[in-house]
């Protein structure tokens, strides 16, 4: 009986020690995806690729990005804000010799819409929701966005299944785009993507059930235009997102950002 029982326990703590090994991993995977790690280290999926000392540092600057206390190690509340649903982009930008400057040169940037989401009819009202994102950049005055015709476009709007090609938004990611310029995280090439989970998330437009399609273009529009994320909750640009969260009107702070990259 003891041997067994003795035999049942080591198996616990092997099961538990893997799910431990599992989780790591995948925050490990987590973090590099948004720049706390640097990606070539994190190449190998089958072992803990990092040293213990870099995955705590990089947790550490995780919980600082969020507010959260600077334990270093996976707690409740850093595991919590890990799976909250969120823009794909990363919070860190990656380290460069010479500053960045993240702006385009025109001022005049030209769009198209691709896939429509398939919460959403019709499915015009959801591009229109798009349309009201883009007036509230182009309202501060220093950049227009036209509508034109793909693929010779700036910008291309579409819903897409959530393992799609660009970058993937399995898990919580729930939308992407990307920077311009030497900025770029996803693609040096235009058109840039303005890419929406359609598979795992839910769209609509006011309604609180749904991620709003406005809040969150919103936000995809401000990376395009050379915004990071901010760690202000209230900002347009901070990265969590949830349903029915109307967030449709630019703080002081994202138009100072903004106006910084466009005087
Ligand atoms: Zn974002
Ligand atoms: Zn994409």
């Amino acid at each position: 009986m003891e041997t067994s029982f003795a035999r049942s326990l080591a198996n616990i703590e092997v099961a538990i020690s893997a799910a431990t090994a599992e989780r790591r991993r995948l925050a490990e995977r987590f973090l590099a995806g948004l720049g706390y790690l640097r990606p070539p280290k994190v190449l190998s999926t089958e072992s803990l690729s990092v040293s213990v000392q870099t995955f705590s540092q990089a947790v550490v600057r995780f919980q600082e990005f969020y507010g959260l206390q600077r334990t270093g190690e996976l707690d409740e509340f850093t595991l919590a804000k890990m799976a909250e649903p969120r823009c794909g982009c990363r919070d860190i930008p990656p380290p460069s010799a010479a500053p960045l400057r993240c702006a385009w040169e025109k001022r005049a940037l030209a769009y198209d819409f691709d896939t429509p989401s398939q919460d959403i009819s019709p499915s015009q009202d959801a591009f229109a929701a798009v349309r009201a994102a883009f007036d509230t950049w182009e309202a501060l005055g220093k950049v227009s966005f036209i509508k034109g015709s793909s693929p010779n476009v700036d910008i291309i709007i579409k819903w897409t299944n959530a393992l799609e090609n660009d970058f993937s938004l399995v898990g919580t990611a729930i939308a992407h785009s990307d920077f311009p310029g030497s900025c770029f995280q996803v693609t040096p090439l235009l058109p840039k993507p303005l890419h929406f989970d359609d598979s795992e998330s839910r769209w609509g437009i006011g309604d609180p059930s749904a991620y709003d399609v406005e809040s969150v273009a919103l936000h995809e529009i401000g990376h395009i235009l050379g915004l990071e994320h901010s760690q202000n909750p209230n900002s347009v640009m901070y990265p969590s997102f949830r349903e029915g969260n109307i967030k449709n009107q630019l703080l002081q702070q994202d138009i100072q950002g903004f106006l910084r990259l466009y005087p």
